[in-house]
């Protein structure tokens, strides 16, 4: 069966379970954020609270990931902590990047720091750095960590979805039909450069949302030539063009892509737009909410039942269990059947 995910199928990996003397140890659980923010991680840390709660652990609340790990910046957390924040974009905990924890010692003062705090466990909420983080001090303290993620990259492996990622395209969405309305009262040629870092991913969706004339990602280098040949060649009687563009080194920013645009063509009245920081914020959608929600309830349940080093993602709709070398080790790639749709409607 093939299943039109930009991504590929996903593995849905074994579980890695401790023994029953290892699990009646845990009492209290730690969660924190990490890495970029992304709409959908307050409903996340929602449902791991209360989830904790409704099976009788303690919760201790991380500020500013493993900054505020390494810091001590702990709290405790009840049910009531998280009223009202499921509809909030950002964090509650906050969010940070930290250079201390990619070093030994770093590690080793937030493993401290857990020992003082009486926490016995980890949620951590984030991407695939957040994740490198997360398996290396595991791996280092044996220590228990289930990861959820919570990126708009959505390139991570063992989901099908990341928490914010809907949000993300659907602001992307919005943004680009305005633009879309410009550059058909003015006949102009956009081009519109979307996050997603060297994955091509949210380009490839609001792509196609948008009617976009073509996408250009990381990998398709050949899309390039197939755009100028378009422009070159194509129908010349479109009042409006839209191009999309990954942000990452390849094939270039949407500002490069554009100069070489206007070098080649003159004729087209080319305009560049990066969209920016907008597409982290705002609120959730409810897809995100509802994929937080259960990926909240199931990260608490995967400790109790004693997993651990996992990422709990959600593949065909089912909760899935990877480990966490294995979802940090692999590159998603795009599955060429929304490129051929680009090229297909683009007509
Ligand atoms: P996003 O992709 O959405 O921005 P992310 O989790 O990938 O999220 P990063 O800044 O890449 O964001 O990683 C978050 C933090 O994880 C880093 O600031 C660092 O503290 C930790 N981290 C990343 N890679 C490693 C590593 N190899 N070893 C230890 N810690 C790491």
């Amino acid at each position: 069966m093939h299943i039109a995910f930009e991504k590929g199928l996903s593995e849905i990996l074994h579980y890695q379970k401790r023994s029953s003397k290892e699990m009646a140890q845990i009492k209290n659980i730690g969660v924190l954020t990490s890495g970029g923010d992304s709409p959908g991680m307050n409903a996340a840390i929602r449902a791991v609270v209360r989830t904790a709660v409704y099976y009788d652990f303690e919760v201790t609340g991380i500020r500013r990931g493993y900054e505020g790990l390494i810091k001590g910046e702990f709290f405790p957390m009840d049910r009531k902590s998280v009223s009202n924040i499921i509809q909030r974009g950002g964090t509650i905990l906050k969010t940070a990047r930290s250079e201390q924890f990619r070093t030994v010692e770093g590690r080793k003062q937030a493993y401290e720091q857990l020992q003082k705090g009486n926490v016995d466990a980890l949620i951590t909420i984030g991407g695939d750095g957040t994740f490198r983080g997360a398996e290396t001090f595991g791996r280092e303290f044996n220590f228990p960590i289930i990861a959820l993620p919570g990126t708009i990259d959505n390139d991570l492996i063992g989901t099908d979805f990341t928490i914010g990622y809907d949000t993300a395209i659907n602001t992307a969405i919005e943004a680009i039909d305005k633009i879309r309305d410009t550059a058909e009262s003015h006949a102009r040629l956009f081009i519109v450069e979307v996050m997603g870092r060297d994955s091509g991913l949210i380009a490839i969706r609001t792509g196609i949302g948008a009617g976009a004339e073509a996408v250009l990602i990381p990998d398709t280098s050949s899309n390039m030539e197939a755009l100028f040949d378009r422009l070159k060649y194509g129908r010349k009687d479109k009042s409006s063009r839209i191009v999309m563009v990954a942000e990452g080194e390849e094939p270039g920013t949407a500002i490069e892509i554009g100069q070489v645009i206007k070098e080649k063509f003159p004729d087209y009245d080319t305009r560049v737009s990066v969209l920016g920081h907008i597409q982290r914020g705002g609120r959730p959608s409810c897809m995100d909410r509802v994929l937080a929600s259960r990926l909240g309830v199931a990260a608490v349940e995967a400790l109790k039942d004693g997993h651990y080093n996992e990422m709990i993602g959600l593949v065909h709709d089912q909760i899935t269990y990877t480990p966490l070398e294995k979802s940090i080790k692999h590159h998603i790639t795009i599955n060429p059947e929304f490129l051929k749709v680009v090229e297909i409607l683009s007509l």
